[in-house]
């Protein structure tokens, strides 16, 4: 009889995560257990205000908890010092977000070659890296030109190949399709089941239903609390 072994890519126990606003305590998360698994595909869906991005925050080591444990592997980021958490978000987290966050004055090249800043890498395995990520979300031929010379869907695409190109455990994207129409939508869904295939942890939040039925895993997080949806 063989054991199936599912490592864990987080495991999150007892997590809440309180912010103090206009002296008012707003509780953003409140008790959240959960493990996901080295390679799924996570979509997270759920009313504003629910929790979502803190989530997220919290799995890209942005953000420590108020209570609770985030291991991701053998790192706990509520304990782990502040150098230690900077390396994990260097070397194993990437981020993608709703609106790019591309710098407008830089080529495509030279927004994935800033995501590698960090790393400390050499000249060449940099512009070595770079290319095989444009590559990947296929604008090879669209290194030189600006986000403003580009659609919605190749930006989106850009701020995916910056994020893989430091070979990132973990990709984080918090409405990622949210401002593409339809068919733009499906090309960036396309790239990031790609890459889900060969190996990358995919943890998405979306309002989108469609999006999230091509996920393998679907949670749903209200009221600072995570319940699992995947029928
Ligand atoms: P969602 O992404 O699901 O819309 P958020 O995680 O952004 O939800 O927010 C959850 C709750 O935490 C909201 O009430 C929000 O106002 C509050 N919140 C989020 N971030 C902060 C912050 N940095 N400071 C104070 N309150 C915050
Ligand atoms: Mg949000």
């Amino acid at each position: 009889m063989s054991i199936v072994d599912t490592a864990s890519a987080y495991r999150i126990k007892g997590v809440t995560k309180t912010y103090q606003q206009k002296g008012r305590v707003v509780n953003a998360l409140t008790g959240v257990d959960i493990d996901i698994a080295q390679g799924d595909f996570v979509t997270i869906q759920g009313p504003t205000g629910g929790g979502k991005s803190t989530f997220l925050q919290l799995l890209g080591a942005l953000e420590r908890p108020t209570k609770g444990e985030v291991m991701l592997g053998d790192t706990d980021i509520a304990k782990a010092s502040n150098a230690d958490l900077g390396k994990v978000r260097a070397h194993e987290i990437g981020f993608v977000f709703q609106g790019f966050n591309l710098i407008p004055t830089l080529t495509a090249a030279e927004n994935v070659d800033m995501g590698l800043e960090p790393l400390g890498l050499a000249k060449e395995e940099r512009a070595k890296r770079v290319a095989e990520a444009l590559m990947r979300v296929g604008l090879e031929e669209r290194g030189d030109h600006r986000p403003g010379e580009l659609s919605g869907g190749q930006q989106q695409r850009v701020a995916i190949a910056r994020a893989i190109a430091k070979r990132p455990r973990v990709l984080l994207a918090d409405e990622p399709t949210g401002n593409l129409d339809e068919s733009m939508r499906d090309e960036i869904l396309v790239v990031l089941e790609e890459l889900n295939a060969e190996g990358l942890t995919l943890i998405m939040v979306t309002h989108d239903s469609a999006v999230a039925r091509r996920a393998k895993r679907r949670l749903r997080l209200e009221k600072g609390t995570v319940r699992d949806i995947t029928k």
